[in-house]
């Protein structure tokens, strides 16, 4: 696995110092344990791609909170490149309202935007008392950086990576940093 790595982009101690910044800026606007926000806090991280920095950011958030999972695919199979988003009904759990609760939106990656578009939408359908939004990584590229989102952890280059929970093909989410593969790791993968 170590083997297909191209280069690491961000590792992972970059990442654990960055998060936990993130979520004192987060716990700061959202209000503290000692004056929970009058309607609740629901985050709903969007999976697969975003357990593992969801996984972190939560255990430096010390808020009340109730977690909701929302499902959406669009690589299928060893793809690099947005096939549309689709939600798994199957995999999502969401409440048929959120009148009652604030909700944090939370994603591994913004691209296309396709994605996030779609969460927003199967959320905002709902009428959470206020909507935020969150992505470990946004790319460099238009469709991305017009995309309005709240909190960013890193911006990074317009370039397929991997690790920190994010997958190609299905592999590779266990990688603790986020790095690109070898041209052949991908082009192998993409043939058979
Ligand atoms: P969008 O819908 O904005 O194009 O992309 C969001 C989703 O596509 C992410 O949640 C992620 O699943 C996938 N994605 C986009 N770019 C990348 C990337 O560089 N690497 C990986 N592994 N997944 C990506
Ligand atoms: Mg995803």
């Amino acid at each position: 696995m170590n083997g297909d790595i191209e280069r690491v982009i961000i590792d992972r101690h970059a990442i654990a110092q960055r998060v936990k910044e993130l979520a004192s800026t987060i716990a700061g606007d959202l209000g503290s344990q000692d004056q929970p926000l009058p309607k609740g806090l629901t985050l709903v991280p969007i999976l697969s791609g975003s357990f593992i920095f969801v996984a972190d950011l939560i255990r430096h958030l010390p808020l009340l909170m109730r977690i909701r999972m929302l499902s959406i695919v669009s690589y299928p199979g060893p793809r690099t490149t947005s096939r549309g988003a689709r939600m798994q009904s199957e995999l999502t759990h969401l409440p048929h309202t959120l009148q009652n609760t604030h909700v944090l939106l939370i994603d591994d990656i913004l691209d296309t935007s396709n994605t996030l578009r779609l969460a927003v939408d199967a959320i905002q359908h709902r009428q959470p008392a206020a909507l935020r939004t969150c992505v470990l990584l946004r790319k460099q590229r238009s469709s991305a950086l017009q995309f309005p989102v709240d909190y960013v952890a890193f911006d990074v280059p317009d370039k397929f990576v991997v690790g920190y929970g994010l997958d190609f093909n299905g592999y590779y989410r266990n990688l603790p940093d986020i790095v690109t593969l070898k041209a052949e790791v991908l082009e192998q993968a993409e043939r058979v």
